[in-house]
Order: C-alpha cells, then structure tokens, then sequence
C-alpha cells in the first residue's frame, strides 16, 4: 500500500470526456432502473440479450457500424456490421428452431474465436436458449463433465474439435445434434447426429421472430474457473444485459468512436460479458483475435486496429511485462487511451509499467463467474492506488465479514469480502448445486470466497482467496502482498506463493518463481530474492523456501493455481485439473 497513488487530474485533460463525470454523484443517486431506459425492452418487459446486443441496433445507424474486426490465427481478415450479425444470428436461430431447440434447452460452443462462435451463441440466445460456450482447448472429459452436467441438447463445434471428443459422445445421451462448422475447411465426412453449419444456414431464411423471454429466463451458464476446485454451472438470467451494459459504458468507459479489444476468450466470462454483451449492447466496435498470446502479435494488432480501449489480465500484462520495454516502442501504439485488467490481483508493479509504457497505468477492476459483471472498479476518473481494486460499482455494497459472516468490519481490517445481495447480472443458480448455492448467502450477503481489506476512502484491496490465505506463526499472510514484492525484483517475471506445514510456525510461506528471460536459475539469485523480499516485507510475511519453476500453473483464464502448487509440493492429488493450461 506504499505506492504513490496515480492523480488522474481534472478531467478537461482527457481525450474524451469519461462517461462517469461524478463518482460520487452517481453512487448516491444511482438506482439499476436508471439503467433500464437505456435498453430497448421487448414489449410487456420482456428482454432478450442478443436483442440488447444486435437486433436494436437494426433501426438506428449504428446497423451499418462495424460490430466485429475479426482477425484470424493465420492472418485472415473479416469484418461484420451490426446489420449482418442481426441476420446471421436470425439464421442460426432457425437452424436452431428447425433442429429443435426450444426455450430453456442448452446449447454449447467448443471452437476457436472464430465469426461463427459468436454466432451461434447470440443466435441461441434469440430462440431463447441457454449458452454455454467452452474453451476450445479443453479435453474430452472437461467437454464430458459440463455438457453432461447440464444436459446440452447441441454442440457447435469444428471439425478438429469434434475428432478429439468422439470418444465421449456416447456418454452425452441428452446431446441431440452436433453442428459442424467447417469454414473452407471442407470435405469432413459427417457422422452420427452431426450436421453441417454451412449447409443449414445457407437454407435459412434471414427472418426470425425473437423468442420474448422473460428478465428472470436462463441465458448463460458459465463453468467457472477452476482455480479453487471443481468447476461450478454459474446460471445467469436475461437481465444480465442491464449489468454488462452499464459496467461497459460506466467501468470500461466505451465511447461510439471507440475501437475495443477484450483479450478473452468467450470460454470466461470475460469473453462473454465484456467480449459479446457489454460492448454490443453499446453498439461499439471490437477486434477479436483468434491468435494466442504473443507480444509482438498483440501489440500490431492495436497498431493495425487502432484500438482504443484494452480490456485484458494480469497474466498477459505480467507476459508483456517479461517479454521487456523495447518490444512495444516498435509499434505505434498511440491509439490506445484506456486500459483495463481482470481476473487476478494486478500487482502495484503491473499498474506502473502500463503508465511507464503506455503512457497510462491499467485499471484493476473485480468481478467473479457469480457476479456477471464488474463490481469493484478503478475509474477513468479517480486516482489510482496501485494495488488497490478501486471503489464500487453505482448500486453495489461491497462490505468486509467477520470469519462467522455476522459483522461488517471496519476501515483497515482484514475479512470477507461480501456483497449485499440483488443486483441484475447476480447468478441465480449453481447448476445441479442448490445447496452450494444457498451456502452462499448469508444474511442478505452474497460471500464472494475472497478475502479484502478496505480502506478509509471506500477503497478495496485484495488480500487473497479464502482458502489461500496463510497462517504463519498466528499471523494470517495474504500470497498477494508476498507475489506482489516478489514480482518487484528485476529477475521474476511470476509468483505464486503458498503455505506448507511448518512443525512451529503452523505453516511456512513458499514461493514459486519463473524468472523473465534472459536470467539464469543460480543460489545466488534465490537468495538475492529472498534478501529484496526481507527489505520490503514484514518477517513473518517473507518466503522461507523458493523454487525455480519454468512457468506457474495456471487455468485457461490465466489465474496462478495456487492449490495445484501446493498439492505438487506436498504430493497430495491434484484434483479438478480440467482447466489447467498445459
Ligand atoms: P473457481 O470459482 O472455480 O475456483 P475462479 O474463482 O477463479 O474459479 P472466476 O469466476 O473466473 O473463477 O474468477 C473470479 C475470481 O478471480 C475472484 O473471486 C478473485 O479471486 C479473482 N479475481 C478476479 N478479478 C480480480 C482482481 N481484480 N483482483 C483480485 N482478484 C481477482
Ligand atoms: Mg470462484
């Protein structure tokens, strides 16, 4: 918490005026129904997210906009207007109705980023089904658990995909019809159930009549993670759009000039709320990147896009931050204006290096799977405290537990994050989990499983997970402040700390480390380490064992799996691995 805080200044300054001017006014007046006027409704208050998100842009000059600059793995470029995912979508819901699909059924994506994922998903949405897009790079059995978990009824997926998961499609009774997108790659030979989505949307008629769902219908359901355990069916509703809609104009600040790039994959729910509905139903334009990471590939795709607004992780900056300063002054990067970052605490080191490099810092912002959308946000507006989460969302209440979830605690003290419950991207079920579900709540507030503190002016902090947090000689250690430090000196590029039993102390902190390149794993290094952490760190809090790792675990959505290095060490099971990233 030492960190100079970043002054963001008068807002004159800007280059476009930000769309929350006032935070504080906001808070105190904002009610969710302010919102609702922003939206179109279908009649008698019905609302649909692919309606939110495409369809109500067909009556305005925004039609004509381009929604989608797609670029693919191997270079190729193409671009879709509002106007055109309107009708593709239309199609791929009559290709849906016609197989069958009805309200409430599940229908799956497993592909890469690719035009038609987005497709398929927004066109299940309008005959009123409840998508549940998959990582293209999961294995069979993580396919196998989540479809047969809810009972998906369709699988849109490619030809290489559906190659890998032949062998459990016996054990999947309730999937109906697998569609096959082949995009140029023709001459797959259809099996058993599958069909061809080029075949039947090129005899589907562009006109659909939406299914009016209601507010409260299933729309999404999103595996979660992975990171502390088995994946969880989060269930989200059709209001979810009033949730990704303000966040994306009020957090993410998009604005109609605005060139947008959410590095997520529409597996995570970043891909979804904020690489799909949020910036849709704002009628903004995105880039989506087929590609995996790699730094100088990033960097010309917002050299070769213009984009304006960032949203990505901690991982990637951390990767950025490794791969070193010189690779971005290659690019012409002075498009950017705005940058954002989810998923895992951003270290107070990441924050600076986007102000070294960039000219502006990345703005931390908090959300999980169960919230929908971003809850806890820094702002275009508001200083910056590197480290910190920032303050709030309008018509959230974030508030600090006890260890017995009773009292709210106060200023400057550590607990559990919770959030008071009732806001309209908030999940409504744990598939099949009804008990775990409920286990959630308790008295009006929804327990988040995170650990924060929070300052005197409404700032929050992030301490760690729950069930990450250390106890070392009766002191509780967050692996956040140790990571935090460690991610300081020179040579690691990632850390990822743990605690190991300890016959005395209880437990004892250890520390995972990947060095940037160009240095060389030596004792000397490790105790050059250990030395900078003891010069920054309270005693209690600094490593007592290192290790050199080539690279941290981490799932598909990039979060360091803490309880996958701590099993290793301890050689106990790994358990759920299904989201690990090999
Ligand atoms: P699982 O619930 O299966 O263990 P997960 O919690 O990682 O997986 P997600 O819903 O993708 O699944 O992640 C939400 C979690 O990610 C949060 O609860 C928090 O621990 C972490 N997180 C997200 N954003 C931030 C952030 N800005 N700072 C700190 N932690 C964050
Ligand atoms: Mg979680």
């Amino acid at each position: 918490m030492d960190y100079e805080p970043i002054r963001k200044g008068d807002v004159s300054g800007f280059r476009v005026a930000p769309n929350l001017s006032d935070y504080q006014k906001a808070i105190d007046r904002f009610q969710w129904e302010d919102i609702h006027s922003d939206l179109d409704w279908l009649d008698n208050g019905k609302l649909n997210i692919a309606y939110e998100a495409l369809d109500r842009h067909v009556n305005s000059p925004v039609r004509d906009k381009v929604a989608l600059y797609w670029e693919g793995k191997g270079g190729e470029e193409e671009k879709y207007t509002f106007g055109d995912l309107s009708r593709l979508t239309n199609r791929f819901a009559n290709v849906l109705t016609g197989l069958g699909v009805t309200k409430g059924d599940r229908v799956f994506t497993y592909m890469d980023r690719i035009p038609e994922a987005f497709v398929s998903l927004l066109g299940a949405l309008k005959v009123g089904g409840v998508i549940g897009p998959l990582f293209s790079a999961f294995g069979p059995e993580a396919v196998r658990d989540r479809l047969g978990d809810c009972e998906g009824k369709i699988l849109v997926t490619t030809p290489k995909l559906v190659n890998t998961i032949h062998e459990i499609l016996d054990d999947l009774p309730a999937l109906e019809s697998i569609i096959i997108v082949e995009r140029g790659e023709a001459g797959y030979e259809l099996k058993n159930k599958e069909v061809s989505y080029e075949r039947l949307m090129g005899g589907a008629s562009e006109e659909f009549e939406l299914v009016a769902t209601d507010r409260e219908d299933y729309a999404i359901i999103h595996y979660t993670s992975g990171t502390t355990g088995k994946p969880k069916g989060v269930v989200h509703v059709h209001e979810a759009i009033v949730g990704h809609y303000a966040t994306a104009k009020y957090v993410l600040d998009l604005h109609p000039d605005d060139i947008y790039w959410c590095t997520a994959d529409p597996g995570w729910v970043t891909g979804t709320s904020y690489g799909i509905f949020g910036p849709w139903s704002n009628g903004i334009t995105q880039v989506v990147y087929e590609g995996g990471f790699g730094a100088s590939r990033w960097y010309k795709v917002i050299e070769k896009y213009k984009v304006s607004v960032w949203y990505t992780a901690p991982t990637a900056i951390r990767m950025l931050m490794k791969a070193g300063d010189e690779v971005p002054k290659k690019h012409d990067l002075s498009s950017l204006r705005y940058l954002c970052s989810v998923g895992e605490p951003l270290n107070p080191e990441a924050v600076l290096w986007g102000e070294k490099v960039f000219g502006m810092p990345f703005h931390d912002n908090w959300w999980q799977t169960e919230t929908g959308c971003i809850k806890i946000a820094n702002y275009p507006i508001q200083d910056i405290r590197p480290g910190s989460m920032g303050r709030p969302f309008m018509g959230v209440t974030p508030g600090i537990l006890d260890d017995n979830y009773e009292k709210e605690l106060p200023p400057g003290e550590e607990g559990h994050l919770a959030l008071r419950a009732g806001w309209p991207s908030m999940f409504r079920a744990y598939w099949n989990k009804p008990e775990l579900y409920e286990s959630r709540f308790k008295g009006g507030w929804y327990i988040t499983g995170d650990k924060a503190i929070k300052d005197e002016d409404g700032y929050f902090w992030f301490v760690g997970r729950a069930d990450d947090v250390i106890n070392t000689g009766g002191h509780l250690v967050g692996p956040f402040e140790v990571e935090s430090v460690l991610v300081e000196h020179p040579a690691v590029a990632e850390a990822g700390v743990i605690g190991v039993p300890d016959p005395i102390a209880m437990e004892v902190i250890m520390a995972f480390v990947s060095l940037k390149d160009g240095y060389e794993e030596s004792e000397e290094l490790m105790r050059d380490i250990k030395k900078f952490t003891r010069k920054k760190l309270h005693s209690v809090a600094c490593p007592r064992k290192m290790k050199f790792l080539p690279g941290l675990p981490k799932t598909k959505s990039g979060k360091i799996m803490r309880r996958l290095l701590k099993a290793r060490e301890l050689g106990l099971p790994e358990g759920d691995v299904s989201t690990l990233e090999e």
